[in-house]
């Protein structure tokens, strides 16, 4: 088949020379071939809210809000149920100015997106490309690799530090053909922290060209004084993405509203890749409505402190059965299982018992379960359940 009739864009042809030379053609297949790259994700990997045999019981196994979600944005999300005829406002305007608000931002500088994971897979879709590298730590959140080879980059693992991000670790992987650097803070699943010192010194050390993406999904479950600086640093330095989400302190995950902050040119690029059009019109007021009520945030985060603090205390006291905790920033604890009962044995258990966690044999962690802190009576009850399976 000649060429002659096609039309390409300026430009395009020059670009389809080079990628001829590096891409072999698919002409000869007898039917459509998927890039080498994309065959190469490990598909991801969601949290279950059944038992194997149907049951429904406590899930606890995706990082939700217990307690759903703001009684405004419930009201505001209803009464956008008259207009789903319209697409929604695609430049966002309502929620970026009360973003803004909120946090003192320039409005014109937040991208948004269907939840915070379609803006780290803007990221790399705007700075990275086939060849191109991009860091994260081992243990990092799991959207990371599908982004990076989504995109045809390559992944650089750097090593953990007894679970947490290891900033030096971090920065020995960086070369020339860094373009991106992944970090989630706290991570998940491992719940870890970089302190703002850590955070800082990362950054400093960073080649101008490489972009720093802060991922900040759980910032509103840290303590005031514990912000990692981010937001600051997002503010004022050219190469710094920070990501947000209503999926979990805000208790959205439904809506699929996410959100980030960078420089202006950051933010312009990834403006070109977004869908023309994002969440519904009623997940926008829901999450308008989700930022104002800064009171049902304050009173989740303070219930997620206190839980947080007594499970990994009951998961001390179990240490002599194998069982640690690796010390939480977020709403969730990493427990490790290193004696007689296995994390699988006890995934099954909890499953019997009407709590379903998170596995992770897939993350190179078949040794741990990643459990959500839920109501008091869940925590009460999960807690027993567990106690029990181990002394068996
Ligand atoms: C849950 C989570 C997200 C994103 O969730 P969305 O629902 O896509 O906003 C991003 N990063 C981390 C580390 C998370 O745990």
């Amino acid at each position: 088949m000649g060429r002659a009739l096609c039309h390409m864009p300026r430009g395009e042809l020059k670009a389809l020379a080079m990628t001829d030379e590096i891409i072999p053609t698919a002409a000869a297949a007898s039917a459509p071939v998927p890039k080498d790259w994309i065959m190469a994700i490990a598909p991801y990997v969601p949290g279950k809210s059944k038992t194997d045999d149907g049951r429904s019981v406590s899930k606890l196994s995706s990082n939700e809000n217990p307690f759903g979600t703001s009684e405004h944005a419930r009201e505001a999300f209803r009464s956008a149920a008259m207009t789903l005829e319209r697409y929604p406002d695609s430049a966002a305007v309502d929620l970026r100015e009360a973003l803004a608000a909120a946090h003192g931002l320039d409005p014109a500088r937040i991208i948004y997106g269907t939840g915070s994971d379609e803006v780290l897979h803007m990221a790399a879709g705007a700075f990275a490309g086939p060849g191109d590298e991009i860091v994260y730590s081992r243990f990092g959140f799991s959207v990371y690799p599908i982004a990076t080879r989504r995109v045809g980059a390559i992944p650089v693992v750097a090593p953990d530090k007894d679970y947490a991000t290891d900033v030096d670790a971090i920065l020995a992987c960086v070369t020339e053909r860094t373009r991106l650097v992944f970090i989630a803070n706290p991570n998940n699943p491992t719940g870890t922290f970089c302190t703002r010192a850590e955070i800082a010194r990362l950054h400093a050390a960073l080649p101008a060209h490489v972009l720093l993406v802060i991922d900040q999904a759980y910032a509103e479950y840290l303590d005031p004084e514990d912000d990692d600086g981010g937001m600051e640093l997002a503010r004022t330095a050219p190469n710094v993405l920070v990501t947000r989400t209503f999926s979990k302190i805000f208790g959205l995950a439904s809506a699929r509203v996410g959100w980030g902050y960078a420089s202006a040119e950051v933010i312009d690029a990834m403006h070109r890749i977004r869908q023309p059009f994002s969440f519904s019109i009623a997940a926008s007021q829901a999450a308008v409505a989700a930022v104002k009520d800064t009171g049902f945030v304050e009173r989740c985060r303070l219930h997620n402190r206190e839980w947080r603090a007594r499970f990994e205390a009951e998961i001390a006291a179990l240490g002599n059965k194998g069982l640690r905790a690796v010390p939480s920033r977020a709403n969730f604890s990493l427990v490790l299982f290193e004696g007689e009962t296995s994390a699988e044995t006890a995934y099954k258990g909890l499953m019997d018992a009407g709590y379903i966690v998170r596995w992770l044999p897939g993350q190179e962690l078949p040794h741990g379960l990643r459990i959500t802190i839920g109501t008091e009576e869940e925590m009460t009850g999960l807690i027993a359940a567990l106690r029990k399976i181990v002394a068996d």
